[in-house]
């Protein structure tokens, strides 16, 4: 994903023209805490908003970064040394005590060059306890030229100490035309890919990319065809789809396309005259399916037999008499 700047951000106007008032008003404020659904751009966000404030051409709290200098460069690097990014660390499950410590020890330095020293923690809710707890200290205390921003899809789970020292800005989901637009300007693919990428994405524009980029418009088309004639075909039909459904590069898609296509069969449900009876079947294959397909993704089941077992319900559910 190509950096960012308020200028190229599509969506989240009302945000943008927010913290331009704030930056205006030279009061961009200490502790920030943006919240909303997952992969809408609240880091894109945060690092184009944090590129204003460090921007050496920025005296006058112009509401614009330059671009060109050198602190606008090494933005657009991931290296400006103003500035750090605190995520999970690989192979671990929660954000530490001793991340969220070094940041303080970072947010209270002297800023090298510029104004501010800027914090961004994405995703705020991967904290530990202990880890929110020592947060806590640094945002009773914000040191005078520091800058927090704290990111979360999940505020439920934040404590509410914190939140409550934050000034909250709350993300919306992105529409269609919007993911459409931002997904064409990172991939270079067919619209139809794109499309059906967006689809599928559940409105995250990193899981519509790598859809994208893994070429899910066409393999849905295929996958399409299948399924909808599943209930008239032959198991062993079914177990060579289970066999190439369940293939390593292709099986997280084929989860997702499913997902979607049990939607489309209960809004289809739903909206013909089946009655009550077939919406209740489809929604109780729908919760078995949810939970053998979370188990999947995490635990070592065999892919091909979990694939097969779910073909074999959805056939039988659509008329097949094995
Ligand atoms: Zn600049």
């Amino acid at each position: 994903m190509p950096f960012q700047t308020f200028e190229t951000i599509i969506g989240h106007n009302s945000n943008i023209a927010g913290m331009r008032a704030a930056i205006k008003a030279g009061n961009p404020g200490h502790s920030h805490l943006f919240h909303g659904p997952k992969g809408v751009g609240k880091a894109t966000f945060a690092k184009a908003f944090a590129q204003i404030l460090l921007c050496k051409d920025n005296s006058d709290n112009s509401e614009k970064s330059c671009g060109r200098c050198t602190s606008c460069q090494n933005m657009v690097a991931g290296q400006h040394p103003d500035f750090i990014n605190v995520a999970m660390e690989e192979e671990k499950t929660r954000i530490s005590v001793d991340q969220i410590r070094d940041l303080s020890a970072f947010l209270s330095l002297t800023p090298m060059e510029s104004q501010w020293k800027i914090a961004l923690i994405d995703d705020a809710s991967q904290m530990n306890a202990q880890a929110a707890n020592a947060l806590l200290k640094t945002l009773e205390e914000p040191p005078d030229q520091s800058i927090l921003i704290i990111n979360t899809y999940r505020y439920g789970v934040l404590l509410p100490t914190i939140k409550s020292r934050c000034i909250k800005t709350r993300f919306s989901g992105l529409s269609q035309e919007e993911l459409i637009d931002i997904v064409t300007k990172v991939v270079d693919s067919s619209s139809e890919n794109i499309q059906q990428a967006v689809a599928l994405c559940g409105g995250d524009v990193a899981q519509g990319v790598l859809l994208c980029e893994s070429g899910v418009g066409e393999e849905r088309g295929v996958f399409l065809r299948e399924i909808e004639i599943i209930g008239g075909v032959d198991l062993s039909v079914v177990c060579t789809m289970a066999e190439y459904w369940s293939k390593p590069e292709r099986f997280a898609n084929t989860l997702l396309m499913l997902k979607a296509w049990f939607q489309e069969q209960i809004r289809g449900s739903v909206n013909s005259n089946k009655g009550p009876e077939s919406i209740r079947k489809w929604l109780s294959l729908v919760k078995w399916a949810d939970e053998i397909m979370g188990q999947a993704m995490v635990v070592n089941l065999n892919k091909r037999l979990v694939l097969e077992s779910l073909f074999i319900k959805v056939a039988r559910l659509c008329g097949a008499k094995f």
